[in-house]
């Protein structure tokens, strides 16, 4: 197996990665990065590691890790509104395989370059694996997307489908048995390559009065907004999106679980006046994102649910934290 020293990664290898953006005035290569931010805009900045037996199975793809690492740090972007511009890794790895270090850029690259992302720069350390990045972006002063700003009367909305993340580590864990393999590929491409909704957010920026990422699960990420907006919620258990693949392993009250208790989405939960609606068509084309309105923002704080035939019943907002090593 071929390594690289910590010299030959970062004067060698890292000269291959490109850094393509006419804003960055110093790259890789000095003691700090420079780059020009857009004038009266903001400066986003999001950090999210990835650490090995916490984050994700010890076998998991370097590809899907690099695609990963950069996946879930745009969706925290996207859920302000801002868009993506320069990366800074840092990489905590027991060795420096060139086979695995190939890959994991491949997998990055392939989204960077979705984005226009430029690594300027980052850390290398030995020790046990922690993949981390901090993405930075920017976004119009006036137009940042907040958690803050819903209020009653709002539709609240959620892309794509919830609770595919968690189905697929079940199957990675063995506890669904086996499945068709076109179930398998949907579940591990929705697991290791999340779509971060990038354009979705930006097309927010003039119409949502809140967003979130849902990375921790719906329950305890709407829960968040909700307590910032210091509004409550009641969302409608029917409505929830799930995949057809989810549907089809999963018992009615099993799917529920999983999209509003289980984390790794990487979908947005955002509030829109329930004027602004008709909107959502022409933000789905263009953002080629499928949308669901799953409830509404209520004075009453809290977060209720309602369910055909069922009373209103609160829902617990449960959802990982890591301090707790388990739901809280
Ligand atoms: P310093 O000792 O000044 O902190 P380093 O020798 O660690 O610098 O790094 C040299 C250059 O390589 C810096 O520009 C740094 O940002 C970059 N760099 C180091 N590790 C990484 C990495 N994992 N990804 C991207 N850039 C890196
Ligand atoms: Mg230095």
């Amino acid at each position: 197996m071929s390594t690289l020293t910590e010299f030959e990664f970062i004067e060698k290898y890292l000269s291959t990665v490109p850094t393509s953006r006419s804003d960055v005035r110093m790259g890789i290569g000095d003691d700090a990065a420079l780059v020009e931010v857009p004038k009266d805009q903001f400066l986003a900045i999001t950090t999210d590691n990835l650490i090995e037996g916490r984050h994700f199975l010890p076998d998991t793809p370097a590809h899907a890790l690099g695609y990963r690492l950069l996946a879930v740090n745009l969706s925290d972007l996207a859920a302000m509104g801002a868009e993506p511009a320069w990366a800074s890794l840092s990489l905590t790895l027991p060795a420096l395989e060139t086979a695995w270090i190939d890959d994991f850029f491949q997998g990055f690259q392939k989204l960077a370059n979705t984005y226009s992302v430029a690594l300027i720069g980052g850390n290398t350390t030995q020790g046990a694996c922690n993949l981390g990045l901090q993405l930075m972006g920017f976004v119009p002063k006036q137009q940042a997307i907040m958690r803050n700003g819903a209020k009653v009367g709002d539709k609240i909305v959620v892309t794509g489908t919830l609770g595919d993340a968690a189905l697929a580590l079940r199957y990675l864990r063995g506890q669904i048995g086996e499945i068709a393999p076109s179930q398998k590929e949907f579940l591990l491409q929705r697991l290791y390559y999340p779509t971060a909704r990038v354009e979705l957010g930006i097309g927010l920026r003039d119409h949502a009065t809140a967003a979130i990422d849902i990375s921790d699960g719906l329950a305890a990420d709407l829960m968040h907004l909700l307590n910032a907006s210091k509004v409550g919620a009641q969302i409608n258990i029917d409505q929830l999106p799930c995949s057809p693949v989810l549907r089809a392993l999963c018992k009615k009250a099993d799917a529920v679980a999983l999209a509003l208790y289980q984390g790794d989405n990487y979908e947005l939960c955002f509030t829109l006046p329930a004027e602004k609606l008709s909107l959502l068509q022409s933000l789905r084309e263009e953002a080629n994102v499928f949308c669901t309105v799953i409830g509404e923002i209520i004075a009453e704080q809290g977060l209720f649910a309602i369910e055909e035939g069922k009373a209103k019943t609160a829902i617990l907002p449960v959802g990982w934290d890591h301090f707790m090593d388990r739901k809280t």
